[in-house]
């Protein structure tokens, strides 16, 4: 009543998680594979997760970032030294905060330069997030009508059309933004050969490539960033989501020739990357390491188990899957919660399975055994 409506909610109280399940307020039990849209990488009530936070909440929660911030460091170096080649990061607390930070450093690393170069050409059916340049770079005219004039400065190209990106490209262009697969915009993947050119038109045009892996990243493909299953060297990295297995977190890492162009004063949060988020973080990132074999096992079980079902297209990778069927599924959503499956439909027609990474084959015969049913 007192809250705006910007969602339309299901109607299912949950009061606590365990795992892989979901308890509502009738004690009924759910096996989620949506977990928190992508979030809950660790599921629920993880012992070490849990008790990483209660540590951190009895000591210091927060701090301002005008002091040190030994948590920040940490974690920086994880995500940059275990994963990347050379880079900074900057924390934030969500995805649509973190692709505003990395339009404001493309802008910024130009203007270093003394190039007038400003724009970004993103793509349709994406999805950036709902702040005005994240909604700006988002093409899809169902997230910006009504909030026009829009954030001038994004050209909107196809997936996998890279005739499409070619005209797009102006003088001015400063960068290409993309998710490697499309998650809201209904697990849609960019063919290999694709990311190849934009690769290369980036390097022959000295343009920074910026991958959006606040859905696809933290392990959710099957490797720790998604960009690695097609051999990209991206400027810039975007993450939030699974960032926090929970905890609201974002990130933009940037390789360290574009991350200086950022100057003490050039951005802020007051709370992005404190104490609290960086510590459960950490538990996350590296947890997920040790995951990530079982992530390609049983994310190549479930895709194989969802062909079976001979319902229609199955797209993605790892545990980001989605079933592409000839009809609405948003009905399909609600007949899933009463069987006990908390699953989500995505661009109208693609039912989304984002699990916890724990989530093992056993989960994944149960999952199939509900679908089967209501489809
Ligand atoms: N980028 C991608 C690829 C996303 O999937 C999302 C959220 O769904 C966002 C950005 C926005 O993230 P947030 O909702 O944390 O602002």
């Amino acid at each position: 009543m007192y809250v705006m409506e910007t969602y339309k909610r299901l109607p299912v109280r949950f009061v606590k998680g365990e795992g892989v399940y979901l308890y509502d307020d009738q004690g009924r039990k759910y096996l989620d594979f949506l977990a928190g849209i992508a979030v809950n990488a660790l599921g629920y009530a993880d012992p070490e997760l849990t008790k990483a936070i209660c540590d951190q909440a009895q000591s210091l929660l927060h701090i301002s970032n005008l002091f040190e911030n030994p948590w920040q460091e940490d974690l920086a170096k994880e995500l940059v030294d275990s994963f990347w080649t050379s880079g900074k990061v900057f924390f934030c607390n969500s995805g649509a905060e973190a692709n505003e930070g990395a339009i404001k450093l493309v802008r910024r690393y130009f203007y270093e330069k003394g190039e007038k170069r400003y724009r970004i050409i993103t793509f349709y059916s994406s999805f950036h997030g709902r702040t005005f340049g994240a909604m700006s770079a988002t093409a899809q005219e169902k997230i910006q009508k009504g909030f026009e004039p829009l954030l001038e400065g994004f050209d909107y190209a196809e997936l996998n059309n890279f005739d499409s990106v070619l005209r797009a490209l102006k003088k001015e262009t400063a960068g290409i933004m993309l998710e490697v697969i499309h998650g809201e915009g209904g697990i849609k993947e960019a063919e290999g050969e694709f990311l190849q050119k934009i690769q290369e038109l980036c390097r022959k045009e000295g343009l920074l490539l910026i991958v959006d892996e606040v859905q696809t990243g933290i392990g959710r493909t099957g490797k720790f960033y998604a960009y690695e299953h097609y051999s990209l060297q991206p400027d810039i990295i975007t993450l939030a989501k699974g960032l926090g297995g929970g905890v609201p977190i974002g990130a933009v890492l940037a390789k360290d020739e574009v991350a200086k162009a950022f100057k003490a004063g050039s951005h802020g949060s007051t709370f992005g990357g404190n104490p609290l988020a960086c510590r459960a973080s950490m538990v996350v990132v590296r947890r997920v390491r040790e995951l990530l074999p079982q992530v390609q096992r049983v994310g190549e079980y479930f895709k194989r188990k969802l062909q079976e079902l001979g319902v229609g297209k199955v797209r993605g990778k790892g545990l980001m899957l989605g079933l592409e069927l000839e009809r609405n599924c948003s009905e399909l959503v609600q007949k899933a919660l009463e069987k006990g499956l908390v699953i989500n439909c995505t661009a109208e027609k693609v039912l989304r399975f984002v699990p916890p990474l724990i989530v093992e084959e056993k989960h994944i015969d149960q999952a199939i055994e509900i679908l089967r049913h209501i489809l």
